[in-house]
């Protein structure tokens, strides 16, 4: 089953998705599988990391814009390479497991949409698949 969430982004951020996930996996009645998350666009990206402490995911994004920042070399027109290139690098997608009708995820995993080159308007794909 395929299911499609919305989100407004700001110009660059962490948004926490585990609840959508969680709600897409309940509505699918699937107890045993794989759920894989998406994302649909070239300047923003879909990890896992701690959903504890919100000074992690902005240290992430500091230590993003320090390791990929914008160059004068880049020669994209539309100016925002290095959103591209952050993109490919953390990677669009993301898969989970799910077992006993419960994503295995680890206690202080979250699964996060991650926005690079906001604000605008954003969707994610959350497909469960049965196995
Ligand atoms: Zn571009």
């Amino acid at each position: 089953m395929l299911f499609e969430y919305h989100l407004n982004t700001d110009r660059e951020g962490f948004y926490n998705i585990t609840g959508q996930v969680r709600k897409a996996l309940a509505e699918s009645k699937i107890t045993s599988g794989i759920a894989v998350v998406f994302c649909p666009h070239t300047t923003a990206a879909i990890t896992i990391n701690e959903n504890a402490d919100p000074d992690v995911v902005t240290d992430l994004l500091y230590a993003l814009d320090q390791t990929y920042p914008d160059r004068p070399q880049f020669r994209h027109a539309e100016g925002n390479s290095a959103a591209h290139l952050r993109s490919s690098c953390i990677g669009t997608s993301e898969t989970v497991i799910v077992e006993d009708g419960r994503l295995v995820l680890g206690t202080w995993q979250g699964i996060y949409f991650t926005e690079f080159d906001g604000p605008r308007s954003r969707k994610f794909y959350v497909k469960i698949v049965k196995g």
